[in-house]
């Protein structure tokens, strides 16, 4: 069997007296695409900031790509991860949020090319190279001149995934991104998507209120209600023939 490449175990998170996520665990294997639905406040976004590491945990343990996130290894024992240790860790998962957060005084290129050679240290002709492509593949090559302002916010979001992309993340984890979305715009975003679920091998986990989008994207869904996992599936049992009294409802109201 194929070892995760995310593995969440027992993890907790509260705010204030506020618990989030109780005792969660789930794992999710190398290429999968996951969506995480369910009402809203049941923790979807909590459990993608907290695998940025936006966000601390209470307990639990979580490990990525065969390392422990919020721990690291010393002399055979768990101690809390330092900074070094998170900066690592964070390279391995790009992340594309809900509002678009482009640098406004840069141009599309730009935006795209920064972090690569900042962070990875890539040749600027490289980064010029790889980034131009990316735009190709996400429909926006031919705006790599123009500042964001000039973008409507599909295109916007467009640019955001090539950017999260730019730094060839091992796992994407994609924050309702089409919900700031004038709904016109909603499905150039969502086919650049659905092309990237089905042409790269990379994990991906995505939150969405999009049913008929999560169910072309997702090899499998989790449905949460209250911080907790109620019922997990391929889609088409989820959204067809979904056991649980609360995923029922749900769906009942959404869709
Ligand atoms: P979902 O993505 O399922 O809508 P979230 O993970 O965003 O849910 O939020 C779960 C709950 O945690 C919500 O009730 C939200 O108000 C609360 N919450 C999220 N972030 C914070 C925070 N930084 N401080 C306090 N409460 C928060």
């Amino acid at each position: 069997m194929t070892e995760p490449i995310i593995n969440i175990d027992k993890v907790s998170k509260s705010f204030g007296a506020f618990e989030v996520l109780k005792e969660l665990s789930f794992s999710v294997k190398p290429g999968e695409k996951l969506a995480l639905i369910g009402p809203s406040g049941s923790g979807k976004t909590t459990i993608l900031r907290i695998l940025m590491t936006l966000e601390t945990i209470n307990g639990g343990h979580i490990t990525v790509d065969g390392e422990q996130l919020w721990h690291k290894e010393e002399n055979g024992k768990l101690v809390p991860a330092d900074e070094k240790h998170l900066h690592r860790m964070r390279e391995k998962i790009g992340m594309v949020f809900q509002l678009f957060n482009l640098f406004p005084h840069k141009t599309v290129l730009q935006n795209v090319m920064l972090a690569p050679v900042l962070v990875k240290g890539v040749s600027r002709e490289e980064a010029r190279t790889r980034a131009m492509e990316l735009l190709d593949m996400v429909g926006m090559s031919e705006k790599a001149d123009v500042r964001p302002a000039q973008l409507s916010g599909g295109q916007k979001q467009r640019v955001a995934i090539a950017r999260a992309l730019a730094l060839q993340p091992k796992i994407m984890l994609f924050d309702e991104v089409t919900s700031a979305l004038d709904p016109e715009l909603v499905e150039e975003v969502l086919n650049v998507m659905r092309r990237l679920a089905r042409e790269t091998d990379m994990t991906m986990l995505l939150v969405t209120h999009e049913m008929s989008f999560a169910h072309d994207f997702a090899d499998r869904v989790l449905f949460f209600d209250q911080g907790r996992i109620v019922e997990e599936g391929p889609p088409e049992k989820i959204f067809s023939d979904p056991q649980q009294e609360r995923t029922q409802s749900f769906l009942r109201k959404i869709i």
